[in-house]
């Protein structure tokens, strides 16, 4: 396929950031090299991906080695794998991985508090998650926070442990304005929108039109989440230009007004520009 021969004239210029994005995941194994494809042709030319636990780590290389100019990696143990007996292990592995100096990651995540399939692992996500803070400060990396039913807990942490070099984004924000302008008090702290976004009961209308545009970016969170009219089913990456052109309308604004800003903000806050050459 001629490079951008699918784009609609008007997406042409546009270049989308997908910040939060598990395309290495099995769900993927089948397609991933034509959904990388779906991603160049709808302007989403750059992807990062979070790690979950200490399986993935191989697949996240994979995708890191295969498309070198296109995915970049981030390291940490999320909440709902911080398990008894296997998360000091765990964390151990990935702090590995961080200070081998074979690969370079965007950030420390994705790493927060989940309590909607276990309550009773709070305490040690707590652990994990203080520990994670420190690496991302020590190695100056910004945080990838995922929190499901569990915004107290998320609050309670970044109370005690944000300083002014600590710097994130809360990834598939679904909280309100208040919890958002919270979030956004922190300092250098952005919300991530995706496919929740485009919900009719998600709620964001009610927040993103209030918040500053230079602090919110984009996702997918593939494959889950997917936008409408893709709800229900396998999400993936392409699909974050749905997300900016639904964050585009809830601003009033144009899509590639939406995209370059979203954009330059996942550049900032992800420091890409130490990573990608020079478009
Ligand atoms: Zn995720």
């Amino acid at each position: 396929m001629r490079h951008g021969a699918k784009l609609p004239h008007y997406l042409r210029s546009v270049r989308i950031i997908d910040t939060h994005t598990h395309l290495y995941q099995p769900a993927f194994d089948g397609d991933r090299v034509e959904a990388m494809a779906r991603c160049e042709a709808a302007g989403v030319n750059t992807l990062l991906l979070p790690n979950i636990d200490t399986a993935s780590i191989a697949r996240v290389h994979d995708m890191m080695d295969r498309w070198p100019d296109r995915c970049f990696g981030m390291m940490g143990l999320h909440p709902c794998h911080v398990q008894q007996d296997a998360w000091e292990g765990e964390l151990g592995t990935i702090e590995t991985a961080l200070r081998s100096s074979d690969r370079r990651y965007v950030a420390i995540g994705e790493i927060g508090f989940d309590l909607h399939w276990d309550k009773t692992t709070l305490d040690i996500q707590h652990v994990a998650f203080e520990r994670q803070v420190a690496w991302a400060k020590e190695m100056d990396l910004p945080i990838v926070i995922h929190v499901r039913e569990a915004f107290d807990a998320m609050f309670e942490a970044l109370d005690s442990l944000n300083d002014s070099s600590l710097r994130g984004v809360v990834h598939c924000f679904t909280g309100n304005l208040e919890q958002a302008q919270r979030v956004l008090e922190y300092g250098d702290f952005y919300l991530g929108m995706g496919g929740v976004s485009t919900y009719k009961n998600g709620g964001l209308d009610a927040v993103l039109p209030h918040v500053p545009k230079d602090r919110v970016v984009l996702e997918t969170d593939s494959p889950y989440l997917s936008p409408v009219p893709h709800r229900g089913k396998r999400n993936e990456s392409s699909y974050t230009a749905i997300v900016a052109q639904r964050v585009a309308d809830l601003w009033q604004g144009s899509l590639a007004e939406t995209a370059e800003i979203t954009t330059a903000n996942a550049e900032r806050l992800f420091r890409l520009n130490q990573f990608q050459p020079k478009r």
